[in-house]
């Protein structure tokens, strides 16, 4: 398959793997139960995704810097926000943030078909370049996407990878009948985390604990 074999030209050795799946057993530990999940973060080499300075931190469950004032998340945040998404193979995926691709990589890896949008221009150009070299392929978009993608709505899952002030309306607007929206909600420094689904004739809140992310910007977030 074309896929493994542009993914078996990143280095992947017995040390990496053995440090992901303690990762995954760490992830485990603190609660995360979705095997699918579990086994796309097996697979995903997040060290591809670190500068050679940072490379012995990244199976660490951390959020680290990748240039641009921007944060690859933590292992946990992206497992917890993954698992309240339920994600199912085929599901519709809108992340707004691509940041690394990190997360659009373990979507991928669920099965999903993802879009996701971008707001920092060279982050969006240098992860468009970078992600299908590790056989990743989402659709791209660069934008704000505090407004979502409307041009591809509905979506079956929307997940919002940056802090807003409040539930974006636009992405609500954009989620298909029985859709999930996950999404941290707070100041600039400390976020609850809020789970919308969308009925056919209401939305299901429920709130979970706080998370620490960088500023979702635009219309719908903070100002610059
Ligand atoms: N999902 C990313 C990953 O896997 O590496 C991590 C995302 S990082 C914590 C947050 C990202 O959201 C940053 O890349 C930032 O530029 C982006 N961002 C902030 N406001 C945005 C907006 N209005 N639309 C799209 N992206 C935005």
């Amino acid at each position: 398959m074309a896929f493994l074999a542009v993914k078996s030209m990143i280095e992947d050795n017995y040390k990496q793997r053995g440090l992901r799946g303690k990762l995954v057993r760490k992830l485990r530990q603190k609660g995360i139960s979705d095997e699918r999940l579990l086994e796309a973060i097996g697979k995903v080499p997040r060290h591809a995704f670190f500068d050679d300075a940072l490379l012995g931190h990244a199976y660490e469950d951390k959020a680290f810097p990748i240039g641009h004032g921007q944060t690859i998340s933590q292992p946990y945040t992206v497992a917890f926000q993954t698992e309240k998404l339920d994600v199912k193979p085929g599901d519709k995926v809108l992340e707004i943030g691509t940041g690394s691709g990190y997360q659009a990589s373990v979507l991928l890896e669920m099965g999903a078909k993802v879009y996701t949008i971008e707001y920092n221009r060279e982050l969006y150009l240098r992860t468009k370049d970078f992600l299908p070299e590790l056989g990743y392929n989402p659709h791209f978009f660069f934008g704000d996407g505090s407004k979502g993608l409307p041009i591809r709505a509905p979506y079956n899952k929307i997940i919002v990878t940056a802090g807003a002030p409040v539930v974006p309306t636009a992405l609500l607007e954009q989620l298909a009948e029985n859709g999930i929206l996950i999404v941290p909600v707070g100041d600039r420094e400390k976020q609850k985390m809020i789970k919308v689904t969308k009925k056919k004739d209401k939305l299901i809140k429920e709130e979970f604990d706080f998370f620490s992310f960088v500023p979702l910007l635009g219309a719908q977030g903070w100002k610059e």
